[in-house]
């Protein structure tokens, strides 16, 4: 079964975000379990909790359909030790404030080097800021996503995703998530059924969908490899409508949110729409 959705706002309490969900009649949803722009949060109470898990219970979001994403403040692979201590805890605190919502996943960016430091040493920091967080909490499975590759960031190359789980020791709590837009922009094409295939067979190859816990359906603003995240609704951008027909089809593609980030809000009830026709061949 295919579970769309989009990243919706929690914004007045997170008990807001399914009902938000239900607004759009999607069938998953995102969203920050607190302010993304800031470090601090205050705790969820329990009625944030008690009202989120009804919200959900009665609008049939289960756990497996729920992707919350951490703050943009967050980076695990920080080569200065302030600045990682402080990503550190604060990805803790995320991980717990998933587990007190009952969720069982959360969707993370890799990390950034900063030019301080090589690729592969950034990635086992961001390795061993997982075995960290995975050994001092409960049930949440960690969902590493790929990124475009602006800056410095990492998480371009499904090498980079099959480096961080490798170096992971609990393999059953760490997943990944593809970003379409992400993907395309970090030079993956998925335009042609050819193009896709190739990808995810690469993908299967060196991480497996075994892994795969989540999908972040975007066009894309920029062209193919230009490492620049800029995302679009979809079909208005460089990738077309093509590859979010053959995700759809896809069965390998399966029980998992899969997730609108795209840039009008206003249309995410037409897109979700329109993603549920093309699996009706
Ligand atoms: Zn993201
Ligand atoms: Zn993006």
């Amino acid at each position: 079964m295919k579970r769309v959705g989009a990243h919706v706002s929690a914004a007045g309490g997170v008990e807001n975000s399914p009902l938000n969900a239900v607004g759009i009649r999607a069938k998953a949803f995102a969203f920050f379990t607190k302010n993304q722009k800031q470090w601090n949060a205050k705790p969820l109470t329990s009625e944030n909790i008690d009202g989120f898990k009804k919200h959900c219970e009665e609008n049939g979001f289960t756990p497996d359909s729920i992707l919350p994403h951490d703050s943009y403040l967050i980076n695990l692979g920080n080569p200065e030790k302030a600045g990682l201590d402080r990503s550190r805890e604060a990805f803790i605190d995320e991980i717990n404030r998933c587990s007190q919502l009952g969720l069982k996943y959360l969707n993370f960016h890799p990390g950034n080097h900063k030019k301080m430091i090589s690729e592969d040493e950034c990635l086992d920091i961001i390795s061993e800021s997982l075995n960290r967080s995975l050994n001092v909490t409960k049930g949440v499975t960690l969902v590493i996503e790929n990124t475009a590759g602006q800056g410095t960031s990492l998480g371009y190359r499904f090498e980079h995703l099959a480096h961080i789980i490798d170096k992971t020791e609990d393999k059953s709590r760490i997943g990944v998530c593809i970003d379409t837009c992400h993907t395309f922009a970090s030079g993956y094409d998925l335009r042609t059924f050819e193009t896709y295939s190739e990808t995810m067979e690469s993908f299967e190859k060196i991480v497996g969908f075994r892994y795969l816990k989540g999908m972040h359906l975007n066009d894309s603003k920029v062209k193919l490899g230009s490492r620049v995240d800029r995302h679009h609704s979809l079909g208005q951008g460089e990738l077309g409508l093509n590859p979010f027909k053959f995700i759809m089809r896809d069965p390998r593609i399966n029980d998992i949110p899969m997730i609108l980030e795209t840039i009008d809000s206003s249309i995410w009830g037409k897109e979700i729409e329109l993603l549920y026709s093309y699996t009706e061949i």
